[in-house]
């Protein structure tokens, strides 16, 4: 262990609101990695690949340099374009709706539920028209969309599915891993997410997909043959994960469930002080008390209405703890804006974002630190008027 800890160690006196919990045996194998020769795609993303597959139940995946280029080559092998729209969530990291703009096409907003925060079914099916081609729900926090629903109406109208399940790495929709069913399902290996490979992604693909299609659209459009034969028949990027991300992601993925379980632990140990301080009865509202489904990739609350959130971060912040927003809702940007959404259209991702504030949670936190942090918001709140 070295003796002084890094900023934001669960050790160091300041809790951030998430931190990566990297093993010794990790770092150990990325050393083997950078001495091998070969540090770039080769054969430990190969082997990410295929032990990502076996976590989804042996369906297909490829590994990209990022979750968000992991959603957007999804949606150019669905052959979404311009003139094609795809309903999606307010709610979630901008990403989400960036990519479908990437590609050219429109995405439609539908409010969430304001008690899963996730995209609300009955509007969805709603909001399906002519033009649709995809619907790409988010699962916020982990806890996972009514997938019986979204698919039903999927298979209703004929649309693909994109899941964005960049939190959602081992969460699970009635036992059944998010990931290892339904159709496209898109995870993302950023730091903060339950799994990391630093930065990184990964396509579970559907059984008519291609997963050659998938590896052009990450390499140049690349495509070989023979000893020196090559052609390039589609535009690709450049989105290839190097081996020394994969085997980081590798390491993480052999701890994920085991990290996912402690997180669980703490975010029941969060409901049991923050109903003992009588935080929901005093206008907090918590987050779904969900005990099987959700990785618990956060623990955000939504503050009462007249709640300065910025004040409320600033004092915890001077207490040592940090907390963070996920999400501002993403019609409100100006871009966004631009094209046409405007306040008013979202109600509740508007007020859910207005309020929503995401606690510490992560699997290195000591069962103290719960307390902690549920004290102090009791407390700070208090200073509100809460
Ligand atoms: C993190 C995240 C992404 C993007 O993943 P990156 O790996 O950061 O590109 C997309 N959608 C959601 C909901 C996310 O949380």
């Amino acid at each position: 262990m070295s003796a002084s800890p890094l900023p934001g160690d669960a050790s160091a006196e300041f809790l951030p609101f998430t931190r990566p919990t990297i093993d010794d045996e990790t770092i150990a194998g990325v050393v083997e990695v950078l001495r091998s020769g070969w540090i770039t795609t080769g054969p430990w993303n190969t082997r990410f690949e295929q032990a990502l597959s076996e976590y989804f139940g042996g369906r297909t995946v490829r590994a990209f340099n990022s979750g968000t280029v992991t959603m957007e080559i999804a949606l150019r092998m669905m052959g979404v374009g311009p003139g094609d729209e795809v309903i999606t969530t307010p709610l979630s990291w901008v990403a989400t709706a960036n990519v479908v703009l990437a590609v050219g096409a429109r995405p439609v907003f539908v409010d969430i539920d304001p008690v899963t925060r996730n995209l609300d079914a009955a509007q969805v099916k709603a909001a399906v028209g002519e033009r649709t081609r995809v619907l790409l729900p988010v699962h916020l926090a982990g806890l996972p969309c009514d997938l019986d629903a979204l698919y039903d109406i999927a298979s209703r109208r004929g649309l693909r599915v994109l899941e964005d399940a960049a939190q959602a790495i081992g969460s699970s929709w009635r036992g059944r891993r998010v990931g290892s069913f339904g159709d496209y399902a898109s995870f993302s290996f950023h730091p903060n997410k339950n799994a990391t490979s630093i930065e990184g992604g990964c396509l579970v693909l559907p059984a008519d997909a291609d997963p050659g299609l998938a590896e052009r659209y990450r390499l140049q459009g690349v495509r070989r043959f023979g000893i020196d034969g090559m052609d390039v028949d589609l535009v690709g990027g450049k989105a290839n994960l190097t081996d020394v991300a994969a085997r980081v992601g590798w390491g993480q993925l052999q701890r994920v469930d085991e990290f996912n379980a402690r997180r669980r632990e703490l975010a029941r140990a969060y409901f049991a002080q923050l109903d003992a301080l009588e935080l929901p009865a005093r206008g907090v509202e918590l987050p779904v008390r969900d005990e099987h489904h959700s990785n618990w990739h956060m623990f955000q609350v939504v503050l009462p209405r007249g709640v300065v959130r910025a004040e409320v971060m600033q004092a915890l912040k001077s207490r040592g703890i940090g907390s963070g927003v996920h999400y501002p809702p993403i019609h409100l940007f100006s871009l966004y804006r631009k094209l046409g959404f405007a306040p008013g259209d979202f109600p509740h991702a508007e007020r859910v974002g207005a309020g929503i504030l995401t606690l510490p949670l992560f699997p290195g936190m000591r069962d103290g630190d719960v307390a902690r942090v549920a004290q102090a918001l009791s407390a700070v709140l208090r200073e509100s008027g809460v």
